[in-house]
């Protein structure tokens, strides 16, 4: 396992219902399989991350297979990174309900690569859809600030829309390893957008300089989707960003919204560990 425990950074070891580490700290399996290794007092409030309403819009959106196009490209670049290195390393920082997670073990099954591979999310109630739906691959929640992974043990780390944490993500990836972050690329959901604010701006093209990294290569993924079901269109509000940051005003249009044409891109950054 390349856990570690929260509170002393000591590996941690697996039984049937709980993980420990040699100090005697430990953390119980939840009946799902996750292991919950976020100490009180790294919280911030009381039930942090993405809340259960969120992450039900967000799983049946991605169910629809609308973002296939970025989770199939995030395989291959995954794939690329891995397979010439033996039994390699996969962890996947704030993993949300497991989507390209799972769909990256998948992957790499069906191509015979034996990957150990980690996800995890602050949000409990996205690590327990994990659970119930991705085998074989470890799930926890924990904090990406401060991440409950073991010191240069990842081959490979992926990073998809979640917050980016270049210390944490340096001193969990192995010296040549490989780093990809998914970014939202400059006219990403433009169309919903412009249902929500009078003037949508583009998003910033994000900074590619990480200390102990070296910048490879920013890729772009675009596509256009046309949605006509409002219930979807709402479900894809709720994992935005903008969900917490529209007016009433915004929101009421989005109610009203019948159809939604929009752009899709995601920029994937590629580095390596120096
Ligand atoms: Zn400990």
């Amino acid at each position: 396992m390349v856990l570690i425990c929260p509170i002393c950074k000591k590996a941690l070891k697996k039984t049937a219902r709980t993980c420990h580490c040699e100090n005697g700290h430990s953390y119980d399996i939840s009946a799902e399989g996750y292991v919950y290794l976020l100490p009180p007092n790294k919280k911030h409030s009381k039930m942090p991350g993405d809340n259960r309403q969120m992450v039900d819009c967000r799983r049946r959106f991605l169910e629809t297979g609308l973002y296939e196009p970025f989770s199939t490209r995030l395989n291959s670049l995954v794939t690329q990174a891995v397979a010439d290195r033996e039994a390699p390393v996969l962890v996947d920082a704030g993993c949300g309900e497991g989507y390209y997670t799972g769909r990256i073990k998948a992957h790499l099954d069906a191509l015979g690569i034996k990957a150990e591979i980690t996800g995890f999310d602050i949000s409990k109630f996205a690590v327990k859809e994990t659970k119930k739906k991705y085998k074989g691959i470890t799930f926890a929640v924990g904090s990406i600030f401060d991440a409950p992974v073991a010191d240069s043990a990842a081959d490979c780390l992926v990073n998809v829309f979640a917050p980016i944490v270049p210390k944490e993500f340096a001193r969990v990836v192995k010296p040549g390893g490989l780093m990809i972050l998914a970014v939202p690329g400059a006219r990403h959901l433009f169309g919903l957008k412009e249902i929500l604010y009078e003037q949508p701006y583009e998003n910033e093209k994000k900074d590619t300089f990480y200390d102990g990294f070296v910048f490879l290569e920013r890729i772009a993924v675009k596509d256009e989707i046309q949605i006509t079901e409002q219930s979807l269109i709402t479900d894809l509000f709720a994992m935005t960003p903008y969900y917490w940051k529209t007016s009433v005003q915004g929101s009421a249009r989005l109610q009203c919204a019948q159809a939604l044409q929009t752009e899709l891109h995601f920029d994937f950054l590629i580095y390596r560990r120096e």
